[in-house]
């Protein structure tokens, strides 16, 4: 581990999740905010009106933020959602999925898994097999973009087969939220989760759940928690304005001067497109140094990138990962256990020329390491 008090700067962190963010989003969290405050209240119901007309979802759904982490949040929308006499079907190609698989354990709640290879979507056509053959199945959960490589799974032709057959959808789009495109008039789901430090360009520490409104309310009584159940939460926020138990206000506030910018600098259009510049420099850049990225391009989600590691014998993640930290940029280990590879996000307050940088960073380190790559 190294000493905090070694980084001088501030380093760029192409990470999923905490992220790099802006000065302006860092100076809202300078106010201490008092949890019964009315301002705090009108702050909270602003942030949750913001993400559910992200989604496309006014009228028609509403948002419940929990504190935490986004797998607090994905704790809650299965145990909150899922009947305790329900079975949900996870669809898996990667360790979010199979996280999502072990909540399904831990809360109770019957379960099957479909799985396929790290770079293989689910198909839609899968899916509608499963169905068919299985009615007790109540609930799909669904990885939207799985970070760990960072494919994209096919949302919508999904979700449409899930609502032919009468299911639910929960959706984990955790590392898209507020980038890729998704729409609550023409998606059909039952819950959609993410959280404030990831696309949103937030600060980590608060999950939430775009759900649709009838959903919830049948949900009621579902929940084996106290602290994760989403209708209480949502009942008492109606009720009072304000959230069960102390509510991380330094990251709410945080959250809701990003999403002035998200709106300023032009919605989820526009940051799509930054973060599809940002990926697009980056495999490029890598591409030129002999790095090849692990996924096809027409799956690769423009969110993180998964890279195969050099094959020289001298590559050791940990050094590699100090000697482009040296140079201000913070890389991911990679999260598959067949092949040795390394992640780069693209999500965050940078853009395509920190990306040249960083892929200058990374031919500098293995310079300095000696490591051949191409
Ligand atoms: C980040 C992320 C989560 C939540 O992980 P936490 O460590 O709890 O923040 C869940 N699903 C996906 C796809 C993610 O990218």
């Amino acid at each position: 581990m190294t000493d905090a008090s070694s980084i001088p700067w501030t380093p760029i962190l192409l990470t999923p999740g905490p992220l790099t963010t802006s000065e302006r989003t860092r100076a809202a969290m300078m106010t201490d905010w008092g949890s019964w405050d009315g301002s705090f209240n009108a702050l909270t119901a602003d942030v949750c009106a913001r993400l559910v007309a992200i989604a496309n979802g006014t009228g028609s759904h509403v948002c419940v933020p929990l504190q935490g982490s986004g797998t607090f949040a994905v704790e809650a929308a299965i145990g909150t959602l899922v009947p305790r006499t329900g079975k949900v079907l996870v669809l898996v190609n990667g360790a979010y999925g199979k996280r999502l698989a072990r909540i399904c354990e831990a809360l109770g709640r019957d379960h099957t898994v479909y799985e396929t290879a790290d770079d293989v979507p689910t198909t839609p056509e899968a899916v509608d097999g499963l169905l068919a053959a299985d009615p007790a199945i109540s609930h799909v959960g669904l990885i939207h973009c799985e970070t760990s490589t960072g494919i994209l799974n096919p949302l919508p032709a999904i979700a449409d087969v899930v609502a032919r057959h009468g299911r639910g959808l929960i959706v984990d789009a955790m590392s898209s939220f507020g980038a890729l495109p998704i729409d609550a008039a023409a998606v059909p789901f039952e819950a959609l989760i993410a959280a404030s430090g990831k696309c949103l360009e937030g600060v980590p520490g608060m999950g939430f759940v775009i759900a649709r409104a009838e959903a919830l309310a049948r949900a009621e009584g579902n929940s084996p928690s106290l602290a994760l159940n989403l209708s209480d939460q949502h009942t008492y926020m109606q009720r009072t304005g304000q959230w069960r138990f102390t509510p991380p206000t330094h990251v709410v506030a945080a959250l809701h001067e990003a999403l002035l910018q998200h709106a300023e600098e032009g919605g989820l259009p526009a940051r799509h497109a930054k973060y599809a510049r940002n990926c697009e420099v980056l495999v490029r850049g890598m591409e030129r140094l002999g790095l090849k990225s692990f996924l096809a391009p027409g799956i690769q989600a423009p969110i993180i990138v998964t890279f195969h590691a050099p094959r020289d014998p001298k590559y050791r993640f940990a050094d590699f990962y100090a000697a482009v930290r040296a140079r201000g940029f913070i890389l991911y280990p990679g999260k598959l256990t067949q092949l040795e590879t390394f992640r780069v996000g693209c999500i965050g307050h940078v853009e395509s020329a920190d990306m040249e940088r960083a892929v200058e960073a990374v031919a500098a380190a293995f310079a300095d390491l000696n490591i051949t790559t191409l």
